[in-house]
Order: C-alpha cells, then structure tokens, then sequence
C-alpha cells in the first residue's frame, strides 16, 4: 500500500502532525504500540511567562495564537472542549521574585500575559504578594488523544503495534511490513533515544510525576503556581505537580514524589485539606540540550524524519510546528533554524 507518511507514536505530536497532514489531503497511517506516552500524563498547562525570572517562553506570541485555533478547530470538529482557559495566580516565594515581576509589568511585551501584584487571595499563604497571569489554561490531553484516536481508526490511518526498526527497510524503496510510505516520521517521545538514525541527538529527559485527587472541600477556581502548579478541575477535582528527575528516568511512582508535590501544596495553602486517597502518574519529557524541539530530516536519510523534543511545553508548542513541519513536507520550506535538527549535524560526523 502506497501513502504519504507513516507517522510513528500517537502522543501528541504524532496525533496532532497527522491531523495536520489529513486537513492538507495527505494519505496517512499512525502506528502507536499504546505503551509510554507522556502525553496522556501530562497536566497539558499553557503558561506563557515561566521560570523563577519570569520570562515569556521563546515565540509565545507566534506559538500561543496557533495552538489556540489549533485546539478550537478540534474541538469545532469533534464537538468537545479540550482547552480550558483559565487565570494562574503566581504565588511570589520572594523578595527577588518581586523585584522581577515588578519590573515586567512595567514592560509592554509582557502586558497581554501579566496584569496586576495582588497581597493575597482566598485561604493563600504569602507575604511577598500574588502575580495574575492570563492567556494560561490547560489542554485536555487524554480526551483529545482519544478522539484522535477513533478518527485515525474511523478513517483506516491507524495500527496499533511497536515498530522494530530492523523491520524498516530502506532499500530498494522505503517500506515497513506491507506500507510503502513516501517518509517515516518518528514521534516517539522519549523513546527516540533508543532510534537508531536519531539517537545522536541530545535529549536531556526529565521523569516527572502527577498528582490526581478528589477533595470533599470546595478548591480554588485558578490555577495556581508556586514552584509546582495546582490545576482545579472542578469543584472538587484537582491535579498539583510536575515532580522534574532527570537522573531516575523510569515509570516507578514513588512516595518522595509525592510527599514533595503535597507539602508544597500544604505550604502555600494550609486550610486545605489533603485527600486521604491520590492517584499518581508518571511519564518521561522529552526534553533537549538546548530546550528547542527536533525537527526535521535525517542528515543522510530524507526519507526518515523526527518531530520530537518538545520537553515540558508540548501543548504549546506542537501546533506551530505541526504547521512549520507540514510546510516543509508539502512545499519544501524551511523549517526554522533553532528547531531543525541539522543545528546538530556536526555531532553525527564526529
Ligand atoms: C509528568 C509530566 C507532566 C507534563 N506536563 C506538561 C504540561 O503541563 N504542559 C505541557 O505542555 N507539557 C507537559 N508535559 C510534556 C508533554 O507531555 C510532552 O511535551 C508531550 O507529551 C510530548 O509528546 P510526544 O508525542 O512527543 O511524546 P509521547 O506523548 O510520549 O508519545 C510518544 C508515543 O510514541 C509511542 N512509541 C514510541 N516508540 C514507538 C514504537 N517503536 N512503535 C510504536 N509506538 C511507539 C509511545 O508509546 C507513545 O505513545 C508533561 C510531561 C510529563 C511527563
């Protein structure tokens, strides 16, 4: 069978590329083994302005428009919400934090993302003052991948197995099992460390775990960040993490994970009362040496292609580059400098 491209892993990168190239009239077929998908993990947050010195995420003002549309055309689609805007409160943790902030608001390219110091909001704990964020929300990743899912399925793009790369031929023409692709492109996540034709490439992956849990007491409606984040659901429903371990890179939960991701909690909210049951996920970023995602065709095979390395900011950034990698497919434009992989192409010939 002859198509377009074989799209490998159907995290949110392989999901959202091939929804990408389907909207464009391309012959698709995902292949997932349904194994270890960081995507269906993680808490799917979209905050433009990070980090203890509160910086706007590199191309947020070029990322955050496209992932919105992006989203609301799936949704248009699909007849569901899957991203939930919603404020953060940034609970300051001190005096230089502050200073910081102080400074960007006085800065107009941060006025659409940061409004106003507040001193303190209901029930919080701090006495350094509270930073109101905007255009932050989060993306319902799990429903979403799964209605991706049903409609690769509908439309016969979709095989659930684990690609061995021994069973990639190249030669005399690019081909696995019965398909014949015109390209290959690996989305595996964290995974792609073990592809040979793209090991070379320096991930830095980072463990990171998540708390789920019911409460009976009525929870904030924002989203709060102090270092980890809190995310409410509903009323009653939240998730706090991301624990962030790049030296245990496995799937193990474990207790200091999740004492860590409560305390702070209790910290910054001390009236609330702390589930007695939790559930607890973890998956592995696919972080990368210089924080920019990896993209594009292999040095000495065009045929094989990567769209990996979006780290901890997936949700975000997947859209535009969806975009930016369908360009270079169909119309052979370039894909930008910071995000192709033959920024690295040196390291191959060493
Ligand atoms: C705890 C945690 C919290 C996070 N929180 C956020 C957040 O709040 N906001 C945010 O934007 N991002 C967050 N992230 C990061 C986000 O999860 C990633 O950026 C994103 O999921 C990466 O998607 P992906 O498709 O590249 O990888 P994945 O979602 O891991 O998908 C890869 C898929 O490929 C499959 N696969 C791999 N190899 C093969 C093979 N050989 N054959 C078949 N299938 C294969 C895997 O099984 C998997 O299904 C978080 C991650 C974690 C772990």
């Amino acid at each position: 069978m002859e198509i377009d491209y074989l799209i490998i892993g159907q995290g949110l990168a392989g999901s959202l590329l091939a929804w990408e190239l389907i909207q464009r009239q391309k012959k698709v077929i995902v292949v997932d083994n349904n194994k270890e998908n960081a995507s269906l993990v993680a808490a799917g947050l979209i905050n433009p302005v990070t980090g203890m010195r509160l910086v706007k995420s590199a191309r947020v003002d070029a990322l955050l428009p496209k992932a919105i549309e992006f989203y609301q055309q799936l949704s248009a689609y699909f007849q569901q919400t899957f991203y939930i805007e919603k404020p953060m409160l940034r609970i300051l943790r001190n005096n230089k934090e502050l200073v910081t902030c102080k400074k960007r608001l006085q800065n107009s390219d941060y006025q659409s993302y940061i409004s106003e110091i507040i001193p303190s909001a209901s029930l919080i704990t701090t006495p350094f003052g509270i930073l109101k964020q905007q255009k932050t929300g989060y993306l319902l990743t799990k429903p979403l991948l799964e209605d991706l899912k049903n409609y690769f399925v509908s439309i016969h793009a979709y095989i659930q197995a684990g690609i061995k790369y021994n069973d990639i031929a190249l030669t005399p023409h690019l081909h696995w099992r019965n398909i014949r692709p015109k390209k290959i492109i690996f989305c595996e996540g964290y995974l792609a460390c073990n592809n040979p034709w793209f090991s070379w490439l320096p991930f830095q992956l980072a463990k990171g775990e998540i708390i789920s849990a019911t409460t009976t007491q009525f929870i904030p409606q924002n989203i709060l960040n102090y270092g980890h984040w809190f995310i409410p659901l509903n009323s009653h429903q939240f998730r706090t993490g991301a624990t962030f371990d790049s030296v245990n890179l496995n799937l193990a939960p474990t207790k200091t994970a999740k004492e860590t991701l409560l305390a702070s909690l209790h910290q910054v909210y001390p009236g609330f009362s702390m589930p007695s049951t939790c559930a607890q996920q973890t998956g592995i970023r696919p972080t990368t040496l210089d924080k920019q995602p990896f993209i594009g065709n292999h040095p000495k095979h065009p045929e094989l292609v990567i769209f990996n390395g979006f780290g901890a900011k997936g949700s975000l950034q997947i859209p535009w580059y969806c975009h930016c990698l369908a360009d270079s497919l169909l119309y052979n434009l370039a894909i930008p400098q910071h995000s192709n992989i033959l920024r690295y192409n040196q390291m191959l010939r060493q």
